[in-house]
C-alpha cells in the first residue's frame, strides 16, 4: 500500500470559481482527507483556503492536476500566517496562546521567541495577542 502523505496547501479561488464544489471532489474523485484550518470570501468574492490533504503521492499529484484545470492559484507553502522578526520585541506574550508551538521560546535562558512555519495552524490567536504587529495574515 502507498505510504500517505498530508501537504499543506493555500488556494486562492477567483470570483468566478468559488462557486464550484473544488473540495467535494478532492475528497470523492481523489480519496483526499481534507482539513481546512481558514476559509475566506472577500468583498469582491475571491476566495481563499488554507488545508492540509492527506493521501498517497498518486492520489495528492491527481488532486493538484484536477485543481490546475480551474482557474485557481495553488501555493504549497501555504503560509496565510507571517513572523516579523524585526518587529517582535521577545515579550513572551503569543506563545502560551499558540496551540502547536510555532511560536516558541528557542533558547529558554535567554527567552528568544522564534517561529517555526511548518507548525502553524493558522488559529490567529498570536495576531490577537501581538502588541507589536509582529504576526500577521497575509489574507
Ligand atoms: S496562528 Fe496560531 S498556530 Fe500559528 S503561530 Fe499564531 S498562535 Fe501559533
Ligand atoms: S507577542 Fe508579538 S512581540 Fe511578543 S513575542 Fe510574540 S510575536 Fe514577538
Amino acid at each position: 500500500m502507498s505510504q500517505m502523505i498530508t501537504q499543506k496547501l493555500m488556494l486562492f479561488f477567483p470570483k468566478c470559481e468559488c462557486e464550484k464544489p473544488i473540495i467535494y471532489h478532492l475528497v470523492k474523485d481523489h480519496n483526499l482527507i481534507v482539513n481546512v484550518f481558514r476559509a475566506k470570501v472577500t468583498p469582491e468574492e475571491e476566495g481563499y483556503l488554507v488545508l492540509d490533504v492527506t493521501g498517497t503521492e498518486e492520489d495528492i499529484q491527481g488532486a493538484m492536476d484536477f485543481l490546475r484545470t480551474f482557474n485557481v492559484t495553488i501555493n504549497h507553502t501555504g503560509k496565510g500566517v507571517s513572523w516579523d522578526e524585526h518587529r517582535c520585541t521577545h515579550c513572551g506574550q503569543c506563545v502560551p496562546h499558540c496551540p502547536t508551538g510555532a511560536l516558541h521560546f528557542a533558547d529558554p535562558a535567554t527567552r528568544q521567541v522564534a517561529f517555526d512555519d511548518g507548525e502553524c495552524i493558522e488559529c490567529l490567536a498570536c495576531i490577537r495577542v501581538c502588541p507589536f504587529n509582529a504576526c500577521a495574515s497575509t489574507f
